[in-house]
């Protein structure tokens, strides 16, 4: 669609992230299942019921600016998936996938919060104070969720970085 104004921009971007979304909340699943740490398991599950609360915020959002909940193929969070996809595939230490299963989902939270956070400035601009405000709750959402990723990467950069000497530990 013609991109003329900033209405048109932030509609077009809205439909994007509803599309994200709504893919995320097929791919969460996936990485929770291949997630080998407990904690990370969790997050990606909590996170996995956080995403749909995101999906029905969107659907708010359209019906305030009166468009149809409609998504938009997004290339990037498409891209983003495979990039998931093939860590899951190519894995083969447990705290070595953990720790690309981390760095894939980080990937994923800092792309929604570029495009959340230049969904809440339109939406101020624009003066749809209600808009800006449902856009906040989700970017905060995901600003913790990254917060919380970066926290649980330390212990599980630590063990992938050192896996051999620990089957050796277990071993012996
Ligand atoms: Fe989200
Ligand atoms: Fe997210």
């Amino acid at each position: 669609m013609p991109l003329q104004t900033l209405d048109d921009l932030f509609h077009d971007t809205l439909r994007d992230v509803y599309y994200a979304e709504k893919k995320l909340t097929k791919v969460l699943p996936k990485m929770a299942k291949n997630a080998t740490n407990p904690d990370l398991q969790k997050a990606f599950k909590n996170h996995l019921s956080e995403t749909e609360g995101h999906v029905g915020r969107l659907e708010q959002v359209f019906k305030l600016i009166d468009k149809p909940a409609r998504g938009k193929k997004c290339d990037a969070m498409d891209g983003l998936a495979k990039e998931g996809e093939h860590v899951i595939e190519e894995g083969e230490d447990e705290t070595v996938l953990d720790a690309g299963l981390i760095a894939s989902a980080q990937a994923v939270e800092h792309y929604e919060i570029a495009r959340y956070g230049a969904l809440v400035g339109w939406a101020a601009q624009l003066g749809n104070n209600k808009a800006a405000a449902l856009l906040q709750k989700t970017l905060d959402e995901e600003k913790a969720c990254d917060e919380l990723l970066n926290g649980l990467s330390g212990d599980i950069n630590a063990a992938a970085a050192a896996p051999a000497e620990d089957e050796e530990e277990e071993a012996a």
